[in-house]
């Protein structure tokens, strides 16, 4: 192995990655005087997160009655009961603080007439605990929500003495020989430098792993690094086979337009011209949930009502609406509509599919945002030095579906509670341990061989592998069948990871090497995928299985938790949903009678 030289940094946490969730950790780590290093691959306000559109959702109750246990029931039903009922709870109740902090740190939310937050109605987002009608509870920056947020957080953490490590691709946690996660090893991109960053806390905030598949509305960095490092520790990942496609990316390119379109008043039609939501989700139509639409729109194209020469997409309408509304509140898409669909959308319809969006799944975590390292006798068991928020994480609030605008306001409220946590449990007055040279060891070997692979498989030609099998095999509609040829794929694809061919053998600038490391995290990612969806023999949420197309709230109202045996091997076990929730009833909690599971219908 090639000798490296270390670059030696001691911090008491270090974050990865500076989305909404990362910036979010970080700043409220710093203002609480922790000595806080962020560490990201890409440029802060370049993460995933700016291209976040549709908006944040919190029950401010600014254009109509709203309220936190709406929010929660909302949620609740979303995640078709497979959501934590505590970090769900936590999430409904502590959105609105959370949004009102975003608005004082300065971000430039749309105004209503009188002032207040602009907020629009989201797929899901119901009053009177699904039996009234829909509530405008998504608040807006236009449709550029995530662009404002992200800058906003970027400056705040700046304000607050955060340290920044931009263009630093972190590798491989560092574990001390007691199972302690004490840090990190980083690889700065522009100078080939090797960083070792000492902590007392980890807090990764990677994002998801949309990029396992062919057609993702994420970046193309959305990589889950997270996931694939916490992999390699052995540690499990949780509900993986819940991947939320988007009702509406554009035909082709993937490229997202928001769910705020048809908020505004877009809608669906078939090759007849028909309405044909209407006829599915007879109340909230256009607006039920993600799956639900998703599903449909895969109905309609299977039974050859598909628009297009080869019938295999769907129109979305916004050419009824005023262009002065589209101006003013969908900007972003009427720009991303002519560039990507060449479509002038006040005149024609956009061609749209559903599209890989959002990952349910993750590093699981406590509604601190502490890692859980379960046992069978301890389900919460915590796993030392290690805490994950935002998409890299689950918590678990999203269950088997995410309702809109559900993520941005789960990377703050999260980001801020890993923040309030780490206050109380990282004690900056004590030494740090020294690191586990082993562990460092061990990473770098895995480093070397990466960067000398002499195989037979370029990169590119494996990841290409990679997405068509999960496309193909892990998308809206699954089957016995296809599920379980897409594990035997999918392992004979990651083991290709072992004839590898990288040619580039620098240590800067080298995107051939970054690619390959990302790829052997993607690779876990969609593994844990596959085998926790072939497992899975019933429908909820995401997850339709066409052989068992009901939920089975008996057998499987539970978590399931894949850990990695080796390289290409899929390890299963399963852990209780939180039943409980923080407040009891008495006390101004919900009403549990509200939330109990029942039929799924919008
Ligand atoms: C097009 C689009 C629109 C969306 N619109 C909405 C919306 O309107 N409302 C809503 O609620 N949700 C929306 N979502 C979902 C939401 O935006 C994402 O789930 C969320 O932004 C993820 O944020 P994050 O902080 O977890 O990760 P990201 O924003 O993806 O950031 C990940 C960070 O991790 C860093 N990183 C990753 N790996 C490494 C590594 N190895 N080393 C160092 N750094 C690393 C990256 O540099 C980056 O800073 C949308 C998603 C997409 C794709």
């Amino acid at each position: 192995m090639t000798a490296y030289t270390y670059v030696d940094h001691e911090y008491d946490v270090v974050v990865v990655g500076a989305g909404g969730a990362g910036l979010r950790a970080t700043l409220g780590m710093a203002e609480q005087g922790l000595r806080t290093a962020c560490v990201t691959k890409v440029f802060p306000t370049r993460s995933h997160t700016v291209a976040a559109q549709g908006g944040i959702a919190a029950s401010l109750s600014n254009m109509g009655p709203d309220s936190w246990q709406w929010h929660m029931y909302d949620t609740v039903k979303g995640s078709d009961w497979l959501g934590d009922t505590d970090a769900m709870e936590y999430l409904a109740r502590e959105a609105p603080k959370a949004v009102y902090e975003l608005e004082h740190y300065g971000v430039p939310f749309s105004r209503t007439e009188d002032g207040k937050i602009y907020q629009r109605p989201f797929g899901g987002h119901t009053t009177e605990y699904g039996e009234g009608p829909p509530v405008q509870r998504t608040c807006a920056a236009a449709d550029r929500t995530g662009h404002a947020i992200l800058h906003t957080l970027y400056g705040q953490s700046l304000k607050n003495n955060a340290e920044f490590f931009i263009e630093y691709f972190a590798t491989d946690l560092i574990m001390s020989e007691d199972g302690v996660c004490q840090g990190l090893i980083a690889w700065k991109l522009d100078d080939g430098t090797i960083h070792r960053f000492n902590a007392k806390m980890v807090v990764l905030a990677t994002g998801g792993y949309g990029r396992a598949y062919f057609s993702a509305t994420s970046a193309h960095t959305c990589t889950g690094d997270g996931g694939g490092m916490v992999a390699r520790q052995g540690l499990p990942l949780q509900d993986m086979e819940f991947v939320q496609f988007h009702p509406t990316g554009i035909y082709g390119s993937g490229c997202l337009i928001t769910e705020g379109a048809r908020g505004e008043g877009g809608y669906l039609t078939n090759s007849e011209g028909e309405r044909f939501m209407e006829r599915y989700a007879p109340t909230y139509k256009d607006l039920a949930s993600r799956d639900v639409v998703s599903r449909c729109m895969t109905m309609e194209i299977r039974e050859g009502r598909g628009v297009g020469p080869d019938g295999d997409h769907i129109h979305l309408h916004l050419d009824h609406l005023p262009p002065e509304t589209l101006n003013l509140r969908l900007p972003g898409i009427s720009e991303s509509a002519r560039i990507f669909a060449g479509v002038d959308l006040t005149k024609e319809p956009i061609p749209v599919l559903p599209t890989v969006h959002y990952n349910m799944g993750g590093i699981p975590t406590n509604y601190w945002g502490e890692v859980l390292n379960p046992t069978a006798d301890d389900p919460d068991r915590i796993q030392p030095g290690l805490m994950a928020v935002g998409e890299a994480g689950c918590a678990s609030v999203h269950g088997a579906n995410r309702l809109g605008s559900n993520s941005l306001i789960d990377l703050v409220v999260f980001g801020r509670a890993a923040a309030i946590r780490a206050g109380q449990v990282v004690d900056p007055s004590t030494p740090n341990r020294p690191l586990n040279e082993a562990s460092v060891e061990k990473a770098m070997e895995r480093f070397d061989r990466f960067r000398n692979a002499a195989g037979a498989k370029p990169t590119a030609e494996i990841r290409l592998d990679m997405q068509k099998a999960m496309q193909a095999d892990a998308a809206v509609f699954r089957t016995d069948k296809t599920l379980a040829e897409g594990v035997e794929k999918m392992t004979a694809i990651a083991g290709q990871m072992a004839d590898v061919q990288v040619t580039d053998r620098s240590l800067i600038w080298n995107s051939d090497l970054m690619e390959t490391l990302e790829l052997d995290n993607l690779m876990p990612n969609a593994l844990c995928t596959i085998v926790s969806a072939e497992a899975r023999k019933e429908s909820r949420g995401a997850h339709a299985h066409e052989d068992y197309p009901d939920r089975d709230d008996e057998n499987w109202r539970k978590h399931s938790l894949a850990t990695m045996d080796g390289e290409t091997k899929v390890n299963l076990t399963y852990r209780g949903v939180h039943l409980d929730p923080l407040t009891p009833q008495d006390q101004g909690g919900i009403d549990m009678k509200k939330i109990a599971p029942k039929a799924r219908v919008y």
